[in-house]
């Protein structure tokens, strides 16, 4: 297919400049940014527990109704990145913030922002499905219920296992216990959860590190279905997953002090394949880690 040349696709370089084009600017101010509206922006973001600070001074964007990953070595902040997003972190009691982090532009953190509306608006899957102990039909329409979500509840159920890729395995046995099912059908279930009650984005803390290999492809292959719809961001230990699954890849590292800095961020395939800092080079090439 003969393209013209302004519309043929981003060379490699072109996405560079555009993900580096702030990189003249202190750390604080430099934002790293796919193209594309963003959903969350973070601007100069440090997270502390106490006097420990386990994320310094973390800047980007993360871009609307695609995939990003977070990666880097265990203890880095990946988690407490993500918790962040959706405020999660609120309930540690020696938790902090510096710096600004948004969503579509408000301060996620501003004092008249209600933490319990965040988390509607931006779910959570844990790394181990945790249905409650409850039915299956009971375990989505809780959520709605609570937040007071109007339409018809048989409905609402049924919608939202049908987007998690569960309502063929469970329309015949929505009364059983959401416990009763497999590992993949529970996370999945966990996923129908936190879509019924209208989310944007889907929060994911390493969604598959608890399943075997062929439920982790079927998640995957949500997510991917799942990505037309929400945004997604998703903390992986598993290098190829991210590979598999992420259109953007953050990488997170430890600083000699121990808190996590963002080291490089950029579109999954020039992550993996032209990665720009030594760090990330060694990371993927499982030098460390
Ligand atoms: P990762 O997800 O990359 O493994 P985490 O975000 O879980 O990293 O942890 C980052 C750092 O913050 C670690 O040093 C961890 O011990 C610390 N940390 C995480 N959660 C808490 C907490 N609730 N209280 C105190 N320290 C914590």
């Amino acid at each position: 297919m003969i393209m013209r040349t302004d519309e043929r696709p981003a060379s490699l370089a072109e996405r560079e400049e555009r993900l580096t084009e702030t990189s003249t600017l202190p750390a604080s101010e430099r934002i790293m940014s796919p193209p594309g509206p963003a959903v969350i922006e973070l601007r100069g973001f440090s997270a502390y527990y106490g006097n420990f600070r386990a994320l310094h001074d973390v800047s980007f964007r993360i871009p609307a109704k695609q995939i990003t990953a977070l990666i880097g070595p265990s203890g880095c902040g990946k988690s407490t990145l993500l918790r962040c997003i959706n405020r999660m972190n609120d309930l540690v009691p020696s938790f902090r913030h510096e710096g600004l982090m948004t969503y579509h532009g408000v301060d996620l953190y501003d004092p008249a922002v209600d933490p319990v509306e965040v988390r509607r608006r931006i779910g959570m899957v844990f790394q181990k499905p945790n249905p409650f102990p409850k039915s299956i039909y009971e375990n989505i329409a809780f959520g709605p219920r609570v937040n007071g979500i109007k339409g018809n509840m048989s409905e609402i159920v049924e919608r939202s296992l049908r987007r998690a890729a569960l309502w063929e395995d469970v329309k015949d046995k929505l009364s059983q216990s959401g416990l009763a099912l497999s590992g993949g059908q529970q996370q999945r279930l966990c996923i129908a959860r936190a879509l019924a009650v209208q989310p944007e984005i889907i929060l994911m803390d390493e969604p598959c590190s608890a399943l075997d290999p062929i439920a982790t492809l079927k998640i995957e292959d949500l997510m991917k279905e799942l990505a037309k719809e929400y945004t997604i961001v998703i903390v992986t230990h598993n290098m190829q997953q991210a590979a598999r699954v992420a259109d953007n890849t953050a990488f997170l590292m430890m600083r000699p002090d121990r808190a996590g800095e963002l080291v490089e961020y950029s579109d999954t395939d020039s992550m993996f394949t032209a990665p720009k800092d030594k760090r990330t080079e060694d990371y993927i090439t499982g030098r460390f880690g």
